[in-house]
């Protein structure tokens, strides 16, 4: 895809999307220059799901040792997809936000980076919404219980900000909706009281569906930078 058509691209989701609701640039499988577009565009927070390609992105525009870095400010990563215990040290150092937090070993090993990094590392807990086996995420009894324990003072050096999920994959519009919606309502329900603000969910196939519900935050990959 041309360098036009990705920042062109961008300010269409941009002005699409309510201004209240993030827009997360889904550049995995993209080359850095489609980054590097997309944030003269005006893009600044930008998502991968492979944590070796997270990585070299970063080590290309934003670590401070590439010396990039000063053009690239306010860039921000976010670690979308499904994350590895044995790969959170290589992003621990830099990530904005993962996403996909599904279960309590991956709570328990990004506390023990990011204190070793000295700092809070930002997370969502991925809720399992859709009827497919195949998405990951936690059962609303599961997520009850590791909130259980957030609110014990378990893991302080992750800063759990909300929630994300994904839909089924469906044309039916009507069964999309009532995903969302009802992650919805289990964030109306925890939020309070404990500083979340914000519920990923919406891609580029089902992003409005998602506003519609209440996404305070979308991931919009192949409607900026193209199908992969
Ligand atoms: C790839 C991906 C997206 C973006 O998908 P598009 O359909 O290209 O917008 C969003 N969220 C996650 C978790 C992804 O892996």
């Amino acid at each position: 895809m041309v360098a036009t058509d990705i920042a062109r691209n961008w300010q269409e989701v941009r002005e699409a999307v309510p201004s209240s609701v993030e827009v997360i640039a889904v550049s995995k499988t993209k080359p850095i220059e489609a980054v590097e577009v997309a944030y003269a565009a005006g893009a600044r927070s930008f998502g991968e799901n492979r944590v070796q390609e997270l990585v070299g992105k970063h080590e290309a525009l934003t670590d401070p040792a590439g010396g990039r870095s000063s053009e690239f400010e306010g860039l921000d990563w976010h670690q979308i997809g499904t994350l590895q215990k044995n790969k959170v040290k290589y992003i621990a150092p830099f990530v904005g936000l993962i996403h996909a937090v599904d279960e309590e070993g991956l709570l328990a090993e990004i506390d023990k980076r990011a204190a070793t990094c000295g700092r809070r590392i930002p997370a969502l807990l991925q809720l399992h919404i859709a009827q497919e086996s195949s998405k990951f995420g936690l059962s609303e009894a599961e997520l009850e219980a590791l909130v259980d324990q957030l609110d014990g003072g378990a893991w302080p050096h992750v800063e759990v900000k909300g929630l994300m999920g994904m839909a089924t994959f469906t044309s039916d519009e009507g069964q999309v909706a009532q995903e969302f919606g009802g992650l919805r309502k289990l964030f109306d329900r925890l939020a309070p009281g404990r500083g979340w603000d914000t519920l990923s969910m919406g891609m580029s196939g089902d992003w409005r569906i998602a506003v519609e519900e209440g996404s305070t935050m979308v991931r919009i990959g192949s409607s900026i930078f193209g199908t992969r």
